[in-house]
């Protein structure tokens, strides 16, 4: 028996053509994308196919994410593996909340395009092979969600766009890619860890900015930012650190809701104990924020919405935000384990 994967297509550059107004757009259907892929048909890889959005990836919401999840559970007991294509501009964060709603052992594989269909060296028909092949292979199993571009296998939990237009725009700088593909076969070569996924609602799915700390900020924006929000993120400088202007308005804000300490640097953790002046790591952490651990920010804000989803108190927000952040271990996951969850 052939393995059997669904593709999802979403939209994005990989599905985009000539518009009559100019420039590109999604247009290209799942079916007419995975027929356009030389050497598909001889992978010997039994494939079905739903047109489930066609949009650019900044058009994307949470609640798509959250009904592609339910789309892909419902195939659950006759699919080996799960493809979605969509555009690579939101890739770092769709992938994530999928690898947080997603209990089950198949592989999820996200992929895209830089270069769309009209362009010398469009790279959209060598992802998505490539994206198939890994979520047929078995080695997959177990990998979560995962994306794969550039013949590069990346978890989703590390994985950050770093160039706006490169094919080679893909990295996971806190750990590094996961595999390859060589010559059509997939090759695993490090682990990741998933301490299991978020029983999230995101029907209405709560406000939380990304606040990014700069120079010379004062207090009036962050405060503005933070009475319309559920939750929210600080994209903080360096190892977790804000002007001291700043800090009063932050504490006032965790004593209400969650505020999730990240670093905008790109790559590297938030430390705990290092700095000591006002506006320090040390400082904030002590007046209430949680910290992000090794999670840059638009992940901490996808794990923030998904645990603002689930209705967790702010204990649980701390736990999950220690095990996902890389400063505890799996035990410690708040909800629970995905094996109690699937029959
Ligand atoms: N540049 C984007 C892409 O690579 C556009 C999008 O995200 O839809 O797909």
């Amino acid at each position: 028996m052939k393995p059997r994967v669904v593709v999802f297509g979403l939209g994005g550059t990989i599905a985009m053509s000539a518009t009559s107004s100019g420039g590109v757009a999604p247009k290209l259907t799942a079916e007419e994308l995975v027929s356009a892929v030389p050497g598909l048909a001889e992978a010997e890889v039994d494939v079905e196919v739903v047109q489930f959005r066609q949009l650019p990836g900044a058009s994307l919401t949470l609640g798509d994410i959250a009904a592609l999840c339910d789309a892909i559970e419902l195939r659950s007991s006759s699919a080996d593996g799960f493809v979605v294509t969509q555009g690579t501009d939101t890739i770092e964060e769709t992938a994530y909340l999928i690898d947080l709603l997603h209990p089950l052992v198949q592989p999820v594989v996200v992929t895209g395009a830089m270069r769309n269909p009209t362009m010398a060296g469009a790279d959209g028909p060598a992802n998505l092979l490539a994206a198939v092949v890994l979520a047929a292979d078995p080695v997959a199993r177990g990998l979560g969600c995962v994306v794969v571009m550039n013949d590069q296998v990346h978890a989703a939990s590390r994985i950050r766009k770093g160039h706006s237009t490169n094919t080679g725009t893909f990295a996971s700088p806190n750990g590094g890619p996961l595999g390859y593909i060589v010559e059509g076969t997939a090759r695993i070569l490090n682990s990741v860890r998933r301490p299991g996924s978020v029983p999230a609602d995101l029907t209405k799915p709560p406000r939380v900015p990304i606040y990014t700390a700069a120079l010379g900020d004062d207090d009036e924006t962050v405060r503005a930012i933070a009475g319309k929000a559920d939750g929210l993120v600080v994209a903080a400088m360096g190892v977790g650190h804000v002007p001291a202007q700043l800090v009063d308005a932050l504490a006032e804000t965790a004593t209400t809701r969650p505020v999730v300490l990240a670093s905008r640097t790109g790559s590297g953790p938030v430390l705990s104990s290092t700095y000591g002046f006002p506006g320090s790591e040390r400082d904030l952490l002590a007046r209430g924020l949680i910290s992000a651990g090794l999670l840059d920010p638009l992940k901490a804000r996808i794990l923030l919405a998904a645990a603002i989803s689930a209705g967790g108190d702010i204990r649980t927000m701390r736990r999950a935000f220690a095990v996902a952040g890389g400063l505890s271990n799996d035990e410690s996951w708040p909800w629970k384990p995905d094996s109690e969850k699937i029959n």
